[in-house]
């Protein structure tokens, strides 16, 4: 099979014990890894796939145990990056009026380099992008864009989930949908949230979106929508695959298991441009994401509640 490149973010979420105080109140906080990108790279090692993760964490105590929390699902840390800035860390409550509240202590995620000797292993394998703090400047940013061209001349089958966040962007959306642009265009799959694909686009029907998007360039368009299903949309294809019913704990760290379950099973494919002319075979994969996406929610975190294989094959 091929080897899933994940490039971006990996810090630490401190999550508020006592839901119901916002972070002024609140005392009790539990460690949690966390970060899109290297969360797929753990869903893609956990069904059996072969996945990478290429960040950088500090080298700090916090830094150490996310890199053990990746290799306990056995992901290849061999291009992980450490710096002597401290691990970025996230520091997240559930307010009495039910919103978020979230302070970012950005950190060494952001330090990672670009390293042009990487680009050979890209070779005919897979590039995740899972941007979320990836866009926000400084030297990750730039290592991205070049990850993104080495993916290209190197025929890496391409994914992008902009893993929009609403509390590090704030009034700065046009910023955000500029800088995601490139990815859309030369990716081969793009994962979008309703928000994400409706921001994205410019359009707020799903067909309308999709077709937006198709434009701007990516072949594959899919958009969760938690207990909704999911929509996939190609050139040939439109329709909502429905989702698993289940009942859900902790929805967090769904949409990664979502898109990791998808570029597993993309990545035993011979070739993965098999797929973009082969709806039929698309449809079944989202079916089987979708169970992985399920299967997190009824589980607490987003790490320790990934499927493995067998979890997925016991679902109907
Ligand atoms: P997150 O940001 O929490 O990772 P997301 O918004 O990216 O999530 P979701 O749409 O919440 O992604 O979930 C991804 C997939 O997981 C959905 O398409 C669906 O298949 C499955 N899923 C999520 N929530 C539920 C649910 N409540 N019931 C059944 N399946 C779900």
């Amino acid at each position: 099979s091929k080897k899933v490149f994940c490039i971006g973010e990996l810090l630490i979420d401190f999550v508020a014990e006592n839901q119901g105080a916002d972070l002024t109140k609140a005392v009790h906080f539990t460690k949690k890894a966390g970060g899109a990108p290297a969360n797929v790279a753990c869903a893609i090692s956990k069904l059996g796939g072969k996945s990478a993760f290429i960040g950088c964490v500090g080298d700090d105590p916090f830094g150490t145990y996310l890199l053990n929390t990746l290799g306990a699902c056995y992901v290849d840390l061999s291009l992980v990056q450490r710096s002597d800035i401290f691990t970025t860390l996230a520091f997240v409550s559930l307010a009495e009026d039910g919103e978020r509240d979230f302070v970012f202590s950005r950190g060494a995620d952001r330090e990672l380099t670009y390293d042009s000797s990487i680009k050979t292993e890209f070779r005919d394998q897979m590039v995740h992008l899972g941007a979320a703090t990836a866009l926000l400047g400084g030297p990750l940013e730039k290592a991205y864009g070049h990850y993104l061209f080495d993916a290209i001349t190197e025929n890496a089958f391409i994914s992008f989930d902009p893993n929009y966040r609403a509390d590090l962007w704030k009034e700065n959306e046009n910023t955000f949908i500029k800088k995601c642009t490139p990815y859309i265009e030369k990716s081969h799959l793009c994962k979008f949230s309703l928000e994400e694909a409706r921001m994205l686009s410019g359009k707020s029907g799903l067909e309308e979106a999709s077709n937006a998007l198709h434009k701007m360039g990516t072949a594959i368009v899919a958009i969760t929508m938690g207990s909704e299903g999911t929509w996939i949309s190609t050139k040939n294809t439109q329709r909502t695959i429905p989702s698993i019913p289940v009942t859900p704990v902790d929805t967090t760290g769904a949409g990664d298991a979502f898109i990791g379950c998808l570029l597993e099973q993309i990545s035993e494919l011979s070739s993965p441009s098999e797929l973009l002319e082969n709806d039929e075979l698309l449809v079944k994969m989202v079916g089987v994401a979708n169970k992985a996406g399920a299967i997190t929610t009824t589980g607490y975190g987003a790490i320790d509640s990934l499927p493995e294989k067998d979890q997925l094959n016991s679902l109907p």
